[in-house]
């Protein structure tokens, strides 16, 4: 009881947090699809990885699939925003699906990179993690030009034909500091290694790891409000521990706080992933003020005002209707 009386409790609030225009992009992408053609509207993979988001899209008639061949022939299905590979584009016009493309422009970006470089012959080495969706489709624009660099056991496996051609890219969703380790032992490797023409890692996964550092130090406990399978949101897990949180811990809802976690804790830092819709981190802020968190103070690191335009087919749907 003593701690609980001398440790002031208080919250700091990480900002940015949450949405980025990627994300906020492809979730309207889908709102809007379901509003102008009705449901049901097909959606290849989780839209965004955000189990509260994509349980949402669902009860209002989105269909979440693995594959478009689970697609009827004929229906309209979204592409993520974490990109696909030309083959999937393929194989739905093999279906005469009609598609709406959510990929982020800046997962785009790097798919365009990649398609460079390929032509220009290059071995590229992609730094991102084995499985994800955005890996799948950047690696499937140029699959014989194409390593995948995920641990730092993966730098001794590549092997490059010409060590004056090669060229690094990443997933746009890395901890930025394990990234540029990365490259350099990559570098150690092959010194002529080039580095991309501009940052692949997002601007919206540097600010909240940028955020997240600047309140961690402080921090007894910092929650990270975010799916499991939601690269950015672990990312930010990892950063706030290492730059000095005692603890730190991903959660979807705020019911997942475990109380224990809570003893001898006086200040909370607070942030949530690029897929988190702020509803959630309000939610896990009432929670805490009932257990005595109530002081909150927002800790300002940067000010984001992009935004994306929707996809050009759901742009021409509205042009034809004003
Ligand atoms: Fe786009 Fe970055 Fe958001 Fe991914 S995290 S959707 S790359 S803005």
């Amino acid at each position: 009881a003593d701690t609980e009386t001398t440790r002031p409790r208080r919250v700091l609030l990480a900002k940015p947090r949450g949405y980025c225009a990627g994300v906020d992009r492809a979730v309207v992408t889908v709102e809007r699809a379901l509003e102008t053609y009705g449901a049901p509207v097909y959606v290849r993979k989780e839209i965004v990885h955000n189990r509260h988001v994509v349980q949402t899209l669902s009860e209002r008639g989105a269909i979440f699939v693995d594959e478009t061949d689970e697609v009827p022939e004929g229906a309209l299905v979204v592409f993520s925003a974490h990109g696909v590979s030309p083959e999937v584009h393929r194989q739905a016009a093999e279906r005469n699906l009609r598609t709406i493309d959510a990929t982020c422009p800046l997962v785009t970006k790097v798919h365009q990179e990649a398609k460079r470089f390929a032509r220009d012959d290059y071995d590229i080495l992609l730094i991102g993690h084995e499985g994800h969706e955005e890996v799948e489709g950047t690696a499937g624009e140029a699959p014989e030009h194409i390593q995948l660099v995920d641990g730092p056991e993966d730098v001794d496996k590549v092997s490059v034909r010409d060590p004056s051609k090669v060229i690094w890219l990443s997933q746009t969703t890395l901890s930025v500091d394990e990234t540029m380790e990365r490259v350099e032992q990559l570098r150690n490797r092959f010194p002529l290694l080039q580095d991309p023409p501009s940052d692949d890692i997002c601007y919206a996964t540097q600010n909240r790891q940028v955020a997240v550092k600047a309140m961690a130090p402080e921090c007894d406990l910092v929650l990270v409000v975010g799916s499991r399978n939601s690269s950015n949101s672990k990312r930010l897990v990892e950063v706030a521990l290492q730059a000095g949180a005692r603890a730190a811990h991903l959660i979807d809802y705020a019911s997942e706080v475990d109380p224990d976690w809570l003893t001898d804790v006086g200040t909370i830092g607070i942030t949530s992933g690029a897929s988190v819709p702020d509803v959630l981190v309000m939610d896990l802020l009432s929670w805490l003020a009932e257990r005595g968190w109530g002081e909150v103070e927002e800790i300002t690191t940067a000010n984001e005002k992009i935004a994306f335009a929707l996809p050009k087919e759901l742009r021409r749907r509205r042009e034809d209707r004003t």
